[in-house]
């Protein structure tokens, strides 16, 4: 580890897949586009074209609806193939200049050049010289955040898009904080918003002078992460090549849990842990499902499908909760308790989607 401050890029891809398919296909150029399922097959959109935004076309909406927001969109199906080459050849780039590259999806990545294999000493010029070379080599933009910490890399990096450069130098640290909205972060959704807007957090600084008790019962787990995050502060290191995590969590009790709830506030911890993962991932999941072990081993899974797919919170632990009453949780004694999401159902199938939904921009 480099002592003293930590030079982070996050590198977001303007528009990804809508790109891949302009830079492919000559005559989608300058168009409309959207990336996703038809509209007749309850298709969603994937990720569009920055002239498609125009029209108010955004990624996880219904294709029925872009349609009628732009009536001359084209509609591509997703050729992840294609996106996965052209991830990996970003990717190399990443990695002739630092061993630090951590991806978060097929666009997306954190790098550590606080020592760097170009010789750079400031994190400005490597995010330049990153994306000219992905302009060269790959025909496709992408915008950069360059800060101290993870955090504010990413936020930096969608502050101006697309082709954006966006840096925050030590010294600037406080007066960007000051402009953040709280739902600028990462597990604070538009539910959670509301909670923080009610207790008078409307923007993130604003956690540090909040009632410690107050925020915990707005907020619950996340509490702790926000006061940090209020402060810039975020020790988060670059992990290189870290595999997808499991996006369940499970765990076995010492002692059995008969209370109900004790056995509720569990199920919605592990919901709410699953929504942070999937904030992280920028994932979205159609699919809640619990496990329950009783006390004699057997073990009952109940899950749940709704149409949308979301990272709420509030919605993923509701919904897990209603699952835990259709088990006989109060009743028998319980030693093990898990919960997890998955993207995968039909649907997805059927338009090409992998398992979990993942939308862009
Ligand atoms: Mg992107």
């Amino acid at each position: 580890m480099t002592a003293g401050v930590r030079r982070i890029i996050h590198v977001d891809m303007d528009a990804f897949y809508a790109s891949v398919e302009q830079r492919d296909d000559p005559s989608l150029r300058g168009k409309p586009v959207a990336v996703g399922g038809q509209p007749g097959a309850r298709g969603v959109v994937a990720a569009s074209s920055y002239e498609a935004r125009v029209f108010g076309v955004r990624s996880a909406m219904p294709m029925a609806r872009a349609v009628r927001l732009c009536p001359d969109l084209v509609i591509v199906r997703p050729d992840f193939q294609r996106y996965r080459a052209a991830s990996q050849r970003i990717l190399d780039i990443f990695r002739s200049c630092t061993p630090l590259v951590e991806p978060l999806s097929l666009d997306e990545a954190y790098l550590d050049v606080s020592d760097n294999l170009w010789g750079e000493t400031l994190a400005t010029p490597v995010a330049g010289r990153l994306k000219q070379r992905m302009g060269e080599e790959t025909q496709l933009s992408a915008s950069a955040g360059v800060a101290p910490n993870k955090f504010l890399a990413k936020i930096a990096s969608g502050w101006q898009k697309p082709d954006g450069l966006t840096v925050i130098s030590p010294g600037r640290v406080e007066a960007f904080l000051q402009q953040l909205p709280v739902d600028a972060l990462w597990g604070v959704g538009p539910v959670t918003a509301a909670k923080l807007r009610k207790i008078g957090i409307a923007r993130l600084v604003e956690v540090r002078a909040a009632d410690p008790e107050l925020l915990r019962r707005a907020v619950g787990g996340l509490a702790d992460a926000l006061r940090r995050l209020a402060m810039g502060d975020d020790p988060r290191p670059v992990l290189p090549d870290r595999p997808y995590k499991s996006s369940s969590s499970e765990n076995t009790y010492n002692e059995d849990l008969l209370d109900l709830d004790e056995i509720r506030a569990e199920i919605g911890r592990m919901a709410r842990q699953t929504a942070d993962w999937l904030a992280r991932k920028e994932l979205l999941a159609r699919t809640v499902t619990i496990k329950v072990r009783y006390a004699d081993f057997t073990t009952v899974t109940r899950s749940h499908t709704a149409a949308a797919p979301t990272r709420d919170p509030d919605e993923l632990a509701a919904r897990a909760l209603m699952l835990l009453a259709r088990t006989d949780a109060g009743r028998r004694p319980i030693r093990l308790l898990g919960a997890g999401v998955h993207g995968f159902d039909g649907d997805d199938a059927a338009i090409g989607f992998p398992g979990v939904l993942r939308f862009e921009d």
